[in-house]
């Protein structure tokens, strides 16, 4: 299987070499060329197997002319080794037609240790066989830097650099990253903001000598291989509640960067019994504005109670206007354009017709969010974060439209994650679980640099 990039100007690469690119030379994002499929025979198959045995049976179908059988099963094994719980994401009733997946018995709490897990243990084996040395470089204002700091943790060959904004990550967030002590593990509390942090890294990218010289690799959702191992959950799910093509699922995904819920548009595409995908922001909800106008625009992005879902740009959106434009990279680089330019474009009309075909959009403020994590506790006993009780929200209103499917909300973060939402909305505070519960007395380790690229390239140089 090849992948090519949006932008049309990058070489078509493996899906290995795509994974350790991450970002195409274009600036790009990789994308299979073709869509595998599921088969019936297999679907029916697996209808009892382990999540194991579906992460394997789906990364398959994306790597299996870079990855050999029994590689690609250990990897999946190591990869989900961590996890918490036997069936890795359970599924959890709330109401006759409506399921929570829980995403966060990883070991940050969070969904994104799926994919961060297995890029992590995918770039130890690419890097075994080639005698090269890289340094992860990220900027995070929560959860993805600890979920990346976990997967890379006393891995050979990797250096980690995590910047964070000083003081801005919850106390809980900022010890995930700081107590992990392994050498390879750099924070960099950044003091300014998440911007200034994220602006610093892409100046140091864009530094081709230093980024030769550290073998400089990125862990953000641009990355493919998070995209192909996040697929798995959606067709787990599929699976253990008999979805078939007569009795579709459809999903609710609190979005941000647009990588999760991507990820269930190629669930989809590979043919899994899927019918709308429903969109859930906060109150930056570009997207939802873009799904209702068809215009994109810009705003100021505003902080809220799901601080993981405070985004204007969603990079992964990008890869779904390019398939919607019929993988037309040069229409796709003059809309980019135009959106750079006026921060607003306006999308094409099929683009919208094809875009709300499959995707539904509702957005959720803060004061939706303590409502709906209150109500939560109240009919069903379940407490949720707050970007799931965002999620909850978005598909309460879904079923407003007359939306009648099955439907699965993806539980993003572990409540725990989020003290001070949690009290206010119902006076709890959930507790972390057993192996973090002394996280806040643990050893931490960072250090504190100013908003200044130089000082970032002296420091990092020393490592
Ligand atoms: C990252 C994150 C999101 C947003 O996911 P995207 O893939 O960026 O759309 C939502 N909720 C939580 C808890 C997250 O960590």
């Amino acid at each position: 299987m090849r992948y090519h990039s949006t932008r049309g100007q990058a070489p078509e690469l493996s899906f290995t070499a795509a994974s350790l690119t991450g970002l195409a030379a274009d600036s790009g994002l990789y994308l299979p060329t073709t869509w595998p499929q599921v088969d019936a025979a297999t679907y029916a198959r697996l209808r009892t197997a382990s999540y194991t045995d579906w992460a394997t049976y789906i990364v398959g179908l994306f790597a299996a002319d870079s990855l050999a059988p029994a590689t690609l099963q250990q990897l999946v094994l190591q990869a989900h080794q961590p996890f918490r719980h036997a069936a890795v994401s359970p599924l959890v009733q709330l109401d006759s037609a409506q399921w929570l997946l829980e995403l966060f018995h990883g070991p940050t709490l969070a969904f994104k240790d799926y994919a961060l897990q297995f890029l992590g243990v995918l770039t130890e084996h690419l890097l075994a066989d080639s005698n090269r040395q890289v340094t992860v470089l990220g900027a995070t204002s929560g959860d993805t830097g600890s979920a990346a700091i976990a997967a890379f943790a006393g891995k050979p060959n990797i250096n980690i650099v995590i910047l964070h904004p000083h003081g801005q990550p919850s106390e809980i967030q900022r010890r995930q990253m700081t107590t992990v002590l392994a050498n390879n593990v750099h924070n960099i509390a950044i003091k300014g903001t998440f911007d200034d942090c994220q602006d610093a890294v892409k100046t140091l990218f864009s530094d081709a000598p230093l980024k030769q010289q550290l073998g400089l690799t990125a862990v953000n959702s641009i990355n493919i291989a998070r995209i192909v191992a996040q697929v798995t959950y959606y067709a787990y799910a599929c699976a253990k509640l008999g979805a078939t093509a007569e009795h579709l699922l459809s999903f609710c995904v609190p979005t941000g960067n647009f990588g999760n819920i991507f990820a269930g548009y190629v669930a989809k595409q590979i043919g899994l019994p899927i019918n709308k995908l429903i969109i859930a922001s906060n109150k930056n909800d570009i997207l939802t504005r873009t799904l209702m106008t068809g215009d994109m625009k810009i705003e100021q992005v505003e902080p809220s109670l799901s601080p993981s879902m405070d985004i204007q740009i969603s990079s992964n959106f990008e890869r779904l206007l390019f398939l919607l434009l019929d993988r037309d990279a040069a229409a796709l680089r003059q809309l980019l354009a135009e959106f750079r330019t006026h921060g607003c474009c306006t999308l094409p009309k099929t683009v919208i017709a094809k875009l709300r075909q499959d995707f539904m959009a509702f957005a959720a403020d803060d004061t939706d969010t303590l409502s709906t994590i209150q109500s939560t506790y109240k009919a069903t006993g379940q407490v949720v974060d707050p970007h799931t009780a965002v999620g909850l929200f978005a598909a309460s209103q879904a079923r407003q439209t007359g939306l009648s499917d099955c439907l699965i909300n993806l539980a993003c973060a572990h409540p725990a994650k989020f003290p001070t939402a949690l009290q206010s909305a119902v006076g709890l505070h959930p507790p972390l679980p057993d192996f973090l519960e002394d996280l806040l007395t643990r050893q931490e380790r960072y250090v504190t640099l100013p908003p200044d690229v130089e000082s970032l390239r002296q420091h990092i140089q020393t490592l």
